[in-house]
């Protein structure tokens, strides 16, 4: 018997009619016995997460206020699912014990863990599955990190004995019993470590999306679904803004190479992204997955004369950003010249002080600053397959007058990162977009 995991995000998880979404898609595949639940999400544009509503809860109980208003939003959330789907489970002295909690001065990690709580002890009992509770197998230390060794090994133990399981999302505890939460989207790293601990087949991350798209929907119209992508390929996608998949979520599945599939609750019919350790041969006839891109940029170029000939120069030059702590995007060295790429926001407070130590030092005969840059990235462990990929994006830039200021592309050739004016941006991903597609 195969073995599947299957996370619901918040928006599977909104109300009583989701919960009967994922009752029918649970019953269409006996494998997925494990699954993860997220707290209740959003049901339209305008509505506010449980989980919202719960730190609305802290805030207020936090500074005096009154927490009532948010916390009669929660009860009657999950009131709602329970009363439609008639379960047995006592929300009221949980929503009391949870008023005693924030009157007496409220943790916000516990606070917030609740909306997961809540919805995965009411889904267990909808399934018939046995809860899960992670502040018991999902382990942090005691500075609030997430211990991934332990959490496997105790996940691991406490998930193989059971047939079948409805787990919270999002939180875990330390050793001395103190909640702690995973960063927002965090349900996601739990699906993956409860994939992870068991050895899963699969692990399915169900949510309201076909998958991964192949370029921004509100750049490019009708851009189309990928199929598979590596986890390679997905962190690059993520990095540059395309955000389907908690970036931490694929870690303790990658490490096992146990494939990710990102389904939609609203039409499980469709087939979604796969996101596997390398593409199955033939399986795409697109050599380039997807175009995404970040923008607000400075790049800084720093030239002088047969400084090639000299070592030690970018060196120097890197160790200013470190020791003003200043992470950089991207580094090209030419000759004679060094460029860095760096995020605007956190240059600016550096700036002057970064110069004057550049000029000090390193007497470059040329300092530059081009501000308002957007970095577009074009993403495909195959396009070196496709000899013709990287002229077909220069050329399509070229022909839409957009203009190039730096291009970068290493040897692993996993991606080609491409500079242009931020104002450009749109033009120059649709652009790109109708190249590779
Ligand atoms: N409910 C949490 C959030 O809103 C965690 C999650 O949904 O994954 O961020």
């Amino acid at each position: 018997m195969r073995t599947v995991v299957a996370k619901f995000g918040g928006t599977s998880l909104a109300d009583a009619g989701q919960f009967r979404k994922i009752r029918q898609i649970i019953a269409q595949d006996p494998d997925r016995r494990f699954v993860v639940a997220s707290a209740p999400g959003k049901r339209f544009d305008g509505d506010v997460k449980v989980t919202d509503l719960l730190l609305a809860c802290c805030d207020a109980a936090a500074s005096g206020g009154d927490f009532e208003p948010a916390l009669t939003a929660v009860k009657a959330r999950f009131e709602a699912i329970a009363g439609e789907l008639a379960l047995r489970f006592s929300l009221e002295g949980e929503i009391d014990a949870l008023r005693r909690h924030l009157s007496a001065g409220p943790e916000r990690a516990f606070v917030a863990s609740r909306g997961e709580y809540l919805c995965a002890r009411l889904l267990a009992e909808y399934l018939g599955f046995t809860f899960v509770d992670p502040e018991w197998c999902v382990c942090f230390d005691a500075g609030g990190a997430l211990d991934m060794p332990m959490t496997l090994r105790t996940m691991g133990a406490a998930l193989r004995p059971l047939q079948n399981a409805v787990i919270a999302g999002f939180y875990g505890a330390d050793m001395r019993g103190r909640i702690h939460t995973l960063p927002r989207g965090g349900s996601d790293v739990t699906g993956s470590l409860a994939a992870a601990a068991i050895r899963a087949d699969l692990y399915e991350n169900w949510t309201d999306v076909s998958g991964l798209l192949a370029a921004d929907p509100r750049i490019v119209d009708g851009a189309r679904t990928v199929k598979y992508v590596s986890y390679r390929e997905l962190r690059t996608l993520s990095y540059m803004g395309a955000s389907v998949l908690h970036t931490d979520a694929v870690m303790p599945v990658s490490d096992q190479g146990i494939p990710i599939n990102i389904r939609n609750t609203d039409k499980p019919g469709d087939a979604g992204t796969m996101i596997v350790r390398r593409l199955p041969e033939g399986e795409t006839k697109y050599p380039i997955i997807g175009v995404a891109g970040q923008s607000g940029m400075s790049v800084i170029q720093v030239e002088k004369l047969m400084v090639s000939d000299e070592s030690g120069f970018t060196a120097v030059l890197l160790d200013m950003l470190k020791n003003r702590q200043l992470p950089f995007e991207q580094c090209l060295t030419g000759i004679d010249t060094v460029t860095l790429v760096i995020r605007g926001d956190l240059l600016e407070p550096w700036k002057e002080d970064l110069f004057r130590e550049i000029r000090e030092k390193l007497k470059p005969d040329y300092l530059g600053l081009t501000e308002r840059q957007s970095m577009i990235a074009v993403i495909g462990e195959k396009a070196t397959d496709a000899c013709d990929a990287n002229v077909r994006v220069l050329q399509a830039l070229a022909r839409e007058g957009v203009p190039i200021n730096t291009i970068n592309q290493g040897a692993g050739k996993l991606n080609l990162l491409v500079g242009v004016p931020e104002d450009r941006y749109e033009q120059a991903i649709r652009a790109v977009y109708a190249a590779i597609d």
